[in-house]
């Protein structure tokens, strides 16, 4: 029989990087809520453990181990660790992501490279780390978390953001022609959803401009979780490439 239950998402093990804030924290306490082993990892352990413990009154699985995505061993030891504890990987969420808003020609090159790091090179340590695991099993499935941003170029201030977005898509959609048959891969592409990302500018114009744009617009990082769980409780023979979301208000 197997250990998965009637709604498809009860006994699965899933592990969301960027797991201590916003979309990758709300997913976890959903998924949980649900009956899924939950595996999390961020640089904040404290915050982690916060959350763990929450979940586990809440009579949810769940570890947690502090992940610095940009460390491609890490990313690794946060996957085996989901075997180790729950004995099998059946989806990964490369969720980790910074956005840092400012004109190209602030030249902010440090911020470029962190979000490159984060966002593009840590899902590519996602994916290293959990692939051979789910050749291995014969399943899996990745879920990558992308953004408007990544459809549309969020010019002028966002455009290395909207880069890294856009990688995004390319490699999640690559990763399922190349690996598809019996490994799933959905892309998940966001408004402006409420968490701590508005946070992540250094630039004051770039930082007001997000402050202002997020106010405006913003919906709860629920509507985020609650895509998520879609796409993992298909059957295993239907794969949600991807979904779109937005405030209903959000123009861009
Ligand atoms: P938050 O800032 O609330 O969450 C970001 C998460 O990523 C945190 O848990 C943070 O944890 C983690 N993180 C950042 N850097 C690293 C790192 N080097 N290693 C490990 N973890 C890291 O923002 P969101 O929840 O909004 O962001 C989640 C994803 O959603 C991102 O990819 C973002 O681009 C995307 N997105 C968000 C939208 C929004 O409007 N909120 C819209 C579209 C996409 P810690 O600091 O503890 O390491």
């Amino acid at each position: 029989m197997s250990s998965v239950s009637a709604n498809n998402i009860s006994g699965k093990v899933v592990v969301i990087t960027g797991g201590s804030s916003g979309l990758g924290e709300t997913t976890a306490r959903h998924l949980a809520s649900l009956g899924a082993s939950v595996v999390l990892g961020a640089r904040r352990i404290d915050k982690l453990e916060a959350i763990a413990a929450d979940i586990r009154t809440a009579g949810g699985k769940v570890a947690v181990q502090a992940t610095d995505v940009t460390r491609q061993d890490e990313v690794k030891a946060l996957v085996n660790l989901a075997q180790e504890r729950f004995g099998k990987v059946d989806v990964v969420i490369n969720n980790a992501g910074l956005m840092a808003i400012a004109p190209l020609a602030e030249t902010r090159v440090d911020e470029w490279d962190r979000m490159i790091d984060i966002n593009v090179k840590g899902l590519l340590y996602g994916v290293a780390a959990a692939l051979p695991i789910f050749q291995e099993q014969g399943s899996g499935h990745f879920i990558n978390i992308s953004s408007v941003a990544g459809i549309k170029v969020f010019s002028p201030g966002g455009t290395v953001y909207s880069g890294t977005k856009f990688a995004v898509r390319a490699i999640a959609e690559g990763l399922r022609h190349e690996v598809g048959g019996k490994i799933r891969s959905t892309i998940i592409s966001p408004g402006a959803v409420e968490s701590e990302l508005k946070h992540g500018s250094s630039d004051a114009q770039g930082a007001a401009f997000v402050k202002d744009f997020y106010q405006q617009n913003e919906i709860p990082s629920e509507s985020v979780a609650r895509a998520i769980a879609y796409a993992i409780e298909q059957p295993a023979d239907v794969d949600i490439n991807e979904i779109v979301l937005r405030p209903t208000v959000q123009e861009f």
